[in-house]
């Protein structure tokens, strides 16, 4: 079991295949960023992923999600979903959605039931000068298809003030007639994103806005679950609200993330990485570093932010690009 030193337990591990995407998200993978660091020998092989996941199941891990960047532009993505499949854990995959169609039946026969899509714009124009590829109509067709074939959708929306917080409400609406599960997420800063807190669009604010025109239920919180969930009566699917900036979940965080270079960190905004590829590669016990990246977790968000969200200093974090972590 994996526990740290707030006892919190870690069962769930997110796995970055690639740090290279097809987009360029602005929040994300800003065209300023160089294009992907990590290939040939410097990052994990299907091989290594195997068997370093076959370490964490030892370990009491029960959930996996293969992110990236975009986890399904890797030539070996099918290979390692079908080896990862053979694990006793809920696998899952977040993803900017463009492939999917050419992984509809991988993810049935590997058994993935839920998918996360990044969908930031309802409006073609405005998506795609976010992500700045043309794009939009593919992904949309792609959450239809993820639909029609019973999957559970959630789509993750970066909301940002002044760029498409004012879409929220079409996004609830969206769950109306669709079983769509939106989660707006607050906007993070990391390096390379021009992060301030001006331009996060909080939870209580989304949740004014969304109150203006729709009565909502709270639904009960699931246990390690990092969204606030809500649900409009006669809607087909729901909406949630991950707050990390204003509303941080940290004390029931159960994750640690291993990035494509082979570095587990065990929180998204943590400042050190232990090498767990470099070890494997030497053939040193992975067993003990893991325990010890797990054990010496900080407490709240990397210990690298100040509880108020005007007195973060974006440019004082130290830590990788969102698309070098995996998100
Ligand atoms: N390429 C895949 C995708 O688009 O979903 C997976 C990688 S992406 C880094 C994972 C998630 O992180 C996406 O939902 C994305 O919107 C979110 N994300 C990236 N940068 C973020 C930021 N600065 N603040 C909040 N969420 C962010």
């Amino acid at each position: 079991m994996l526990k740290d030193s707030y006892g919190r337990i870690h069962d769930y591990l997110r796995i970055s295949l690639t740090d290279r995407c097809n987009l360029r998200c602005t929040y994300c993978n800003p065209v300023e960023l160089p294009r992907g660091y990590f290939a040939g020998t410097k990052r994990m092989t299907a091989d290594e992923i195997d068997k370093i996941v076959s370490i964490f199941v030892n370990s009491g891990v029960k959930k996996i999600r293969l992110t990236g960047g975009e986890p399904l532009i890797r030539k070996d993505a099918k290979e390692i979903l079908q080896r990862l499949s053979k694990y006793p854990v809920r696998l899952g995959v977040t993803t900017n959605g463009v492939f999917i169609h050419e992984f509809i039946d991988i993810f049935k026969q590997t058994g993935i039931q839920s998918v996360n899509v990044s969908l930031d714009s309802l409006m073609k124009e405005k998506n795609n000068s976010i992500t700045q590829r043309d794009e939009f109509d593919r992904v949309i067709r792609n959450i239809n298809l993820l639909l029609e074939n019973k999957f559970y959708v959630k789509v993750n929306m970066v909301v940002m003030k002044k760029v498409n917080e004012d879409e929220i409400l079409e996004f609830v609406e969206w769950t109306k007639h669709q079983p769509v599960h939106v989660r707006f997420i607050e906007f993070m800063p990391f390096s390379g994103n021009h992060w301030s807190s001006h331009k996060v669009f909080s939870h209580k604010e989304m949740m004014e806005l969304i109150s203006s025109k729709y009565d909502f239920i709270i639904l009960p919180e699931i246990k390690n679950d990092t969204a606030k969930r809500y649900f409009v009566p006669g809607h087909l699917g729901t909406f949630a609200v991950i707050s990390t900036m204003s509303e941080p979940f940290c004390s029931g965080c159960n994750r640690m993330r291993l990035t494509t270079d082979g570095k587990l960190k065990n929180c998204l905004f943590s400042k050190s990485e232990v090498d767990i590829l470099g070890a494997l590669r030497n053939g040193h016990d992975i067993v003990s570093l893991i325990k010890n990246c797990v054990a010496t977790k900080e407490e709240f968000l990397g210990g690298q932010f100040t509880s108020r969200l005007e007195g973060t200093d974006a440019s004082k974090i130290q830590n990788r690009s969102m698309i070098n972590i995996g998100g």
